[in-house]
């Protein structure tokens, strides 16, 4: 194998990379999780200045939903290979589980190297920055205990996950036991984390005949497996059982009933991650080998919270950092401001804290100055700031029924039922009017935007499939990837050397800024793992780049780089890339199949005509010399008369495998110009060159043994240069010199007279 490039050069701006033990995308669509702690690394890229270097693998998705298949600087047969490594990078974010003993290894090594390196979850190693599962746990059980439930069941993990599985399966034993609630060993089951295990942990639950009223499952989607489960043997969520998950998965809130979960922020942790790393790089140490993200619960309908209960509750219950004031604390508007920005917090909305409670302030105090004075326009204006940001971001508008809500709920706490009656609810039921109008126009903008996003995936689909040669697909990228959040793409195909598949690679640019540019003469080469992106990527602010592998029939002959931050289409692209090469790849095949001739191998006389017009319309342009070399074999309808028509196929073979093997260029093209007669054009050669290596080939075919008698050829050679270099009189010119030299006896070379 190649060595791989140790002791990066300390750039201006740290580089990190980032690796994942699984797959960023499912067949195109990004994974959830990653997609989240990937967004926070790409913030954090972004304000704390460094280049990010993400690692993207691509599963097959549907096809099978379990395959893991990460994006992997090393060739191993359970992943595709990028070149996002030690060599190029200044410190690594690595995202457990790792799963295998090699990739394990692989960043234990790096690390043993002194490379900076830091950890995102539990079991592969520290420092790490880990979730705090207890907190959430805690809240949970303790959330449901005051439900009633006393009798809870955990659906949890994959048993061999040493990682959150292991962790969040403890953190329930310790705080069940602490509430007093039945946890034994037979209430829990594994869900190994997909809907599937749910499903079948809670059909094992109570087929065993576990007694239970509450549900926790270590995370969203196996809670939706027992929450099938359940609805298929009667019982209905919540009433007859509650059930919490954890993560918060985006589709959580929207489920039916919406999910209670504990949510672990995910961003957060991504951005702690850099933080982390970026101390490790700058300060060669670190304070403490371990951050922990809180967790917390998400109070929503299926622990049986009543909806507008779901909402306060979420807002109510502290967070462990004491980000949320004891209630009392504060005085009755900022307590209601902070009550409604906490019900958006955990509702689903995007918007980053402080902007939220700037609108919830601005929603309040609008309201309470149209409350007083008897006359809608504070709070309309208020009302209207608010939804011109949402639609603005994109933020959903539906979510703030909510904060209406928790202000209604506040002013029923402050002033009582009658404070609420007439103008209070009119002022409330224009707000609800106003956000479900915002709600409306953004559905209605949303489907034309996803109908203009698949019309631009078609349109790149169809533009890369039509591509005919590799060095046209950077021109159709620049062209259509911007219209996608992407500029500019890097595409790198492999050439391997020894067993080394990926040692270097062919690069194809598009340009910087997605402008169409003419494909880069000639196609850089480099060492795949010396690369690095500084010079692909020469934008000065921070950069970040998402790397890819190119798959395609479970093969990888690349690897595409995006510089983006949206993760959306780049699989897509990444797929269509892979199947464009594959196509370009099949018609250059085609290609070179009706320019060869079936008996030798060699280029065919269609070639050769081409090849004639282009090499001497660049003798013309460079004032180059060219030079043709016509053979003949000398009585060869005799030796045909002799062995027969098949002896004489394979002595022409034999020949052809002779002149090739004395061709020292590359270059020269080599013709099958007719039955046993051979032309080879040698660019940029004159009269005496072509001499030499016409001789060359008559010696090589003298000395061949491998006929049924020796045979001999005749050579003809005419070179023509500059100005009147002209392809007819060229063949003209040799085929002269040739009947000149079987004229003279045979097995020898003449020349052509110098052209004038
Ligand atoms: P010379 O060139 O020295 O004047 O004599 P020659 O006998 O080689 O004459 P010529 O070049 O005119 O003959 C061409 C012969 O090459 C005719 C045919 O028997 C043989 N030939 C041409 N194409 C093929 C082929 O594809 N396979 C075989 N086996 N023989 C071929
Ligand atoms: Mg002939
Ligand atoms: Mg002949």
């Amino acid at each position: 194998m190649s060595t791989v490039p140790t002791a990066p050069t300390r750039r201006p701006r740290p580089t990190i990379g980032i690796l994942a033990g699984w797959q960023a995308y499912e067949g195109t669509t990004p994974n959830w999780f990653l997609e989240a702690l990937l967004l926070g690394v790409m913030e954090a890229g972004r304000t704390l200045d460094c280049d990010l270097l993400l690692s993207c693998g691509v599963g097959p998705g549907i096809a099978d939903p379990r395959a893991v298949r990460p994006a992997w600087p090393e060739v191993l047969p359970d992943g595709d290979f990028v070149p996002v490594g030690s060599w190029n990078t200044d410190g690594l974010v690595v995202i457990s589980p790792l799963r295998t003993i090699a990739r394990r290894g692989y960043v234990r090594r790096l690390q043993d190297e002194g490379h900076p390196v830091v950890y995102i979850g539990e079991g592969d190693g520290r420092p790490a920055v880990v979730a705090d599962s207890f907190v959430g746990i805690r809240q949970a059980l303790l959330h449901l205990r005051e439900h009633g439930h006393r009798e809870v069941v955990y659906v949890g993990g994959d048993p061999l996950d040493d990682g959150d599985s292991r962790t969040r399966l403890e953190a329930f034993h310790a705080v069940a036991g602490e509430l007093g609630l039945d946890h034994g060993e037979s209430c829990t089951e594994p869900g190994f984390h997909s809907e599937p295990g749910g499903y079948a942990a809670m059909k094992a639950l109570l087929e065993r005949g576990c007694r239970f009223t509450a549900v926790l499952a270590s995370n969203d989607n196996s809670a939706l497996g027992a929450m099938r489960a359940l609805v298929e043997s009667g019982r209905r969520v919540p009433d007859d059982v509650a059930v919490v998950g954890f993560d918060d998965q985006p589709w959580a809130a929207g489920h039916i009933p919406p999910l209670t979960t504990i949510r672990y922020p995910l961003g957060d942790a991504g951005k702690r991650a850099v933080e982390l790393l970026l101390e490790m790089i700058q300060e060669g140490s670190l304070r403490s080998d371990e951050v922990r993200v809180p967790t917390r619960l998400v109070g929503r309908r299926s622990c049986g919270c009543l909806p507008r209960e779901g909402a306060r509750r979420a807002g109510s219950i502290p967070a462990p950092d004491g980000a949320v004031a004891a209630p009392g604390a504060e005085g009755p508007r900022s307590g209601t401001v902070r009550a409604m920005t906490d019900a958006l917090g955990v509702g689903g909305s995007s918007l980053a804290a402080p902007d939220t409670e700037r609108l919830c302030a601005g929603l309040f105090a609008g309201f309470e100055t149209s409350l007083a004075a008897g006359k809608a326009t504070a709070f309309e204006h208020s009302l209207l700031e608010l939804v011109r940001e949402l639609e603005e971001s994109g933020d959903p508008a539906h979510l703030w029924q909510t904060a209406l809500s928790v202000l209604r709920a506040g002013l029923l706490d402050t002033r009582g039922a009658a404070g609420l009656a007439g103008w209070a609810e009119d002022l409330l039921h224009l707000g609800r009017v106003v956000l479900s109008e915002s709600a409306e126009r953004q559905g209605g903008r949303q489907r034309l935007l996803d109908s203009e996003y698949e019309d631009k995936v078609s349109e790149l689909s169809v533009r890369l499939l039509s591509v005919h040669e590799e060095t046209e697909l950077p021109a159709v990228l620049g062209e259509h990837a911007p219209a996608l959040g992407i500029h500019p793409t890097l595409l790198a195909l492999y050439e391997p050397a020894g067993d080394d598949p990926v040692a270097s690679c062919r690069i194809l640019l598009s340009g910087p800024g997605g402008a169409p540019e003419e494909p880069t003469a000639p196609e850089p080469r480099e060492t795949t793992r010396a690369l690095t992106f500084d010079r692909l990527f020469p934008e000065s602010g921070p950069r970040c780049q998402l790397v890819l592998p190119l798959i395609h029939k479970g093969r990888s002959p690349g690897f595409v780089a995006f510089a983006t931050d949206t993760l959306d289409p780049c699989a897509a692209v990444a797929r269509q890339l892979a199947v464009a090469l594959e196509s370009v790849r099949l018609q250059a095949a085609v290609r070179a199949l009706t320019l060869r001739d079936d008996l030798t191998g060699l280029y065919n006389r269609r070639f050769f005509e081409s090849e004639l017009k282009r090499e001497t319309e660049r003798s013309r342009r460079f004032r180059h010399d060219v030079a043709l070399v016509m053979l003949d074999l000398d009585h060869f309808k005799a030796y045909n008369d002799s062995f027969g028509h098949r002896a004489g196929d394979d002595a022409l073979r034999r020949v052809a495998e002779r002149i090739v093997s004395s061709t020292h260029r590359k270059l020269d093209a080599i013709v099958r110009y007719g039955g046993e007669e051979f032309a080879i054009l040698l660019a940029e050669t004159d009269l005496d060159g072509a001499r030499q290596v016409a001789e060359r080939f008559r010696e090589a075919i003298e000395g061949c043994t491998d006929f049924l008698r020796p045979l001999t050829v005749s050579a003809g050679v005419a070179a023509l240069h500059g100005e009147g270099c002209d392809g007819e009189r060229l063949v003209l010119d040799a085929d002269r010199a040739l009947y000149q030299a079987k004229k003279e006896g045979r097995n020898r070379v003449c020349l052509a007279p110098p052209s004038s």
